[in-house]
């Protein structure tokens, strides 16, 4: 029953991060692409298809069977509608499973979902615009922040310098790169979204979760080498994508076996 829930429960709040993902960052500046006229947030203008305009009605806004049923097209003007949109929704019902899964009550696999589609959010939005919003990474550092204080993850005191490690890690390797080769190697971004992993995870997490993103990353690299597209030290890598898998990976273990994938913090 919580099982069926939470998938829908997932697809619906999938179908919603779609929402966030198109139109944020437009609504945050991250954007080249010009506000729209008229109202423009969240919630306004309603789902329309982006070629003809028309509002969508109801039965084209249901997470996953509406692609189905249309086969990735406009019913009135015929254009395709990008694959991301089922993709979002299936990956955020399969959070909603996830969570259920690997956290014991509701509580905590509400606080998971909750955390998984921040991630899915930021990490989508990242891979399209190269930039990982703050109005993303920080309520996620927020919500790890409070799970800690109400017992549904780490100690408080873990979460807390979870946080500030995560964050002081990458921003000094983000120094150290960009003084040596004199350009910028990680972003901000990466930052403020590992700080928001080691609030999730604690401190000892933090290795466990960049080598799981950077494996990702290599592998994704080396597969582009192998289908022979050139890479440099120069060529850009987004890391923000593979950095919330990594901390996915990682806090869905960790709440499925607690303390046999992360070992527990001593001090706090
Ligand atoms: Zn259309």
């Amino acid at each position: 029953m919580m099982l069926a829930v939470f998938a829908i429960l997932g697809l619906i709040l999938g179908s919603f991060c779609n929402v966030v993902i198109s139109r944020g960052p437009v609504l945050w500046g991250l954007s080249e692409e010009p506000r729209p006229q008229g109202p423009f947030d969240l919630s306004r203008p309603r789902s329309h298809c982006p070629s003809c305009k028309r509002t969508l009605a109801p039965a084209e806004l249901v997470p996953l069977l509406s692609y189905a049923v249309l086969r990735g097209r406009c019913r009135q003007c015929g254009a395709r509608i990008a694959g991301r949109y089922p993709l979002i929704e299936l990956l955020g019902g399969l959070a909603g499973i996830a969570a259920v899964l690997c956290a014991p009550g509701v509580a905590g696999a509400a606080f998971l979902l909750g955390f998984l589609l921040l991630l899915l959010a930021a990490a989508a939005i990242d891979a399209e615009t190269g930039y990982l919003p703050d109005a993303l990474t920080g309520p996620a550092l927020w919500l790890a922040l409070l799970a800690a204080a109400a017992g549904l993850s780490v100690p408080p005191g873990a979460a807390i310098i979870g946080a500030a490690a995560g964050y002081a890690a990458f921003r000094g390797i983000a120094g150290g790169y960009a003084a040596l080769r004199g350009r910028e190697g990680l972003g901000r971004g990466d930052a403020k979204l590992l700080a928001a992993g080691g609030a999730a995870l604690g401190p000892l997490a933090l290795p466990f979760v960049v080598l799981a993103s950077a494996a990702c990353a290599l592998a994704v690299i080396a597969a582009a080498a192998a289908r022979g597209r050139p890479v440099e030290g120069g060529t850009a890598l987004r890391f923000g994508p593979y950095l919330a898998g990594g901390i996915a990976l990682v806090l869905l273990a960790e709440a499925a076996l607690p303390g046999r994938v992360v070992p527990p913090w001593p001090l706090l």
